[in-house]
């Protein structure tokens, strides 16, 4: 017989966000107060705050707060003159939001496939998709195949781990590619960039965060910013920010109404000072997860890895998003945790590249292989600051629970 826990069986969720208002709750009244009695709701002095915040956090020169992280990669792609006839390339192993802004301005997803260890896009597999699929035009330009023109490079920071920035700022430069940073999932989390260490979002030419409630640093509704190094750009953001206008009912281009509601950018700047901590307590966390692993000697779980390049002088640093973990039998594995109250998500499904709305791309399955097995065997357990290590011990011993019993039902193999 497994050994069941020696304590009451408990009810984990996946994210719990009621002990962070509780701690809170007194500054965000009073932020969202200050806002109900001033009358600024669009535009007014705490999104200009929480813009400078974010700098001063990120060490960018300009911020420019937007309605979403969906909104923040369409007001990017928009102020970059991506549209029809261009081409962007990106991973089939995120939030839909990625590709589906792609599509939406017009522009063709061009997909490379991921590092099975990082989960992030695979710059060889990058170089790969380049070679197959494009040509470099009499201007020096690389077109694919049915004639559009490659402009830009999408990495997502998938789980808050940042992706190998170094290699593909080489390929963006060899390439003359915009890198465009999602790091809607990957605030705060750091590589090593040339001479220093840069945060997510500040290494390609503009990168932009959500802050969607379930996301690192969670606004009480949809919200999101975008970070860039150039002025004229962050002045053009700001133009397609509203409708593309500028002055007053004057349209030079076609924008959208993109802003940052000013009532989020009051409780986001009251959380954003304590994103450092929660990040290490998410690192502690995590930390923890491979410990108990470790302790009821369960080898053959995959754990996420937090300085994938180590090997090359790097550290890096995960904020741990989602805790994601790869695991024989998956679905078994999270019926058994859904038995005993354990919530667990599959992030993500499906690639994008099987999709339904973007059959139209003309991608197959078996395209991209370690997307399509990350698909099917990854896992994320419950992770968020202020989890218990009670809490993280009954899901670790329900794990062992299940593969103890699976192994014991096993047939013997030689
Ligand atoms: C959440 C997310 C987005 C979209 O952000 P919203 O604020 O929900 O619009 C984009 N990309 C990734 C990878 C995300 O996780």
């Amino acid at each position: 017989m497994p050994k069941l826990p020696s304590y009451l069986p408990m009810r984990v969720p996946l994210l719990d966000l009621g002990e962070q208002y509780r701690a809170l709750s007194e500054p965000i009244r009073e932020a969202i107060h200050d806002v109900l009695a001033s009358n600024r709701f669009i535009l007014g002095p705490k999104v200009q705050a929480f813009e400078k915040a974010i700098c001063g956090y990120c060490n960018a020169p300009h911020a420019v707060g937007v309605s979403s992280g969906t909104d923040a990669l369409l007001a990017i792609l928009m102020a970059l003159g991506i549209g029809p006839g261009d081409a962007v390339i990106t991973t089939p192993y995120t939030f839909f939001a990625t590709a589906g802004c792609i599509a939406r301005v017009g522009a063709r997803p061009l997909f490379a496939d991921i590092d099975p260890e990082t989960y992030n896009i695979s710059p060889s597999a990058i170089r790969e998709c380049m070679e197959k699929n494009c040509e470099v035009d009499s201007e020096g330009a690389s077109r694919t195949r049915s004639g559009e023109k490659v402009r830009a490079i999408v990495p997502v920071h998938l789980f808050g781990l940042c992706c190998e920035m170094d290699a593909l700022h080489e390929i963006s430069e060899r390439f003359h590619l915009d890198l465009i940073e999602d790091a809607a999932q990957a605030i705060g989390s750091e590589f090593p960039f040339g001479e220093t260490t840069a945060k997510a979002g500040t290494m390609g030419e503009v990168g932009f965060f959500s802050f969607y409630p379930s996301k690192n640093l969670g606004a009480a509704g949809d919200a999101g910013m975008i970070v860039c190094r150039d002025e004229t750009l962050a002045r053009r953001l700001r133009t397609f920010r509203e409708h593309g206008m500028g002055p007053r009912y004057f349209h030079h281009v076609i924008g959208g109404n993109f802003r940052l509601d000013e009532i989020q950018a009051a409780i986001l700047g009251v959380k954003l000072p304590f994103l450092e901590r929660w990040a290490a307590a998410r690192r502690a966390a995590a930390d923890f997860y491979c410990a108990e692993f470790a302790r009821v000697g369960l080898t053959g779980i995959i754990t996420p890895l937090a300085a994938p390049y180590r090997d090359r002088g790097l550290t890096n640093h995960h904020v741990y998003h989602q805790y994601v973990i790869r695991v024989p039998m998956r679905d078994a594995l999270r019926e058994h945790l859904d038995k005993r109250e354990i919530e667990t998500a599959i992030y993500y499904p499906l690639g994008l590249h099987e999709q339904k709305c973007f059959a139209y791309l003309g991608y197959k399955k078996g395209d991209f292989p370690e997307t399509e097995r990350a698909a099917r065997e990854t896992l994320a357990l419950p992770i968020y600051p202020e989890i218990s290590r009670e809490a993280q011990r009954y899901a670790v011993d329900a794990i062992a629970e299940f593969y103890g019993s699976q192994l014991a039902n096993q047939p013997k193999t030689t």
